[in-house]
């Protein structure tokens, strides 16, 4: 009786797992992500929201986080942040 139950579960979750999929739409790629160390951000890396709309919850984020207001970040804007973390580190 053990075994099958088990059994159950190892199915249930192996189906619960296709179901799996990752998201390129996160926060590390959403324009309104502030990354804590912008020069070497990740998927796992912590940072603010910085939303107009989410800024008042103060909310720190992961790189591999998403909601509903994400819009993808352009290279400029990419460029810009990473330019100016390098120039406060000299
Ligand atoms: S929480 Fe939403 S708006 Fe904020 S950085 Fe992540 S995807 Fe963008």
């Amino acid at each position: 009786m053990t075994e099958e139950k088990e059994d159950n579960n190892t199915s249930t979750n192996s189906s619960m797992m296709k179901r799996v999929t990752w998201q390129s739409e996160n926060c590390l790629s959403c324009k309104w992500f502030s990354p804590s160390d912008p020069l070497n951000a990740d998927i796992l890396s912590t940072g603010k929201c910085v939303h107009p709309s989410l800024q008042k919850f103060k909310l720190t984020v992961s790189g591999r986080d998403w909601c509903n207001l994400f819009v993808e970040i352009s290279q400029e804007q990419i460029d810009q942040m990473q330019e100016k973390a390098a120039g406060a580190e000299q």
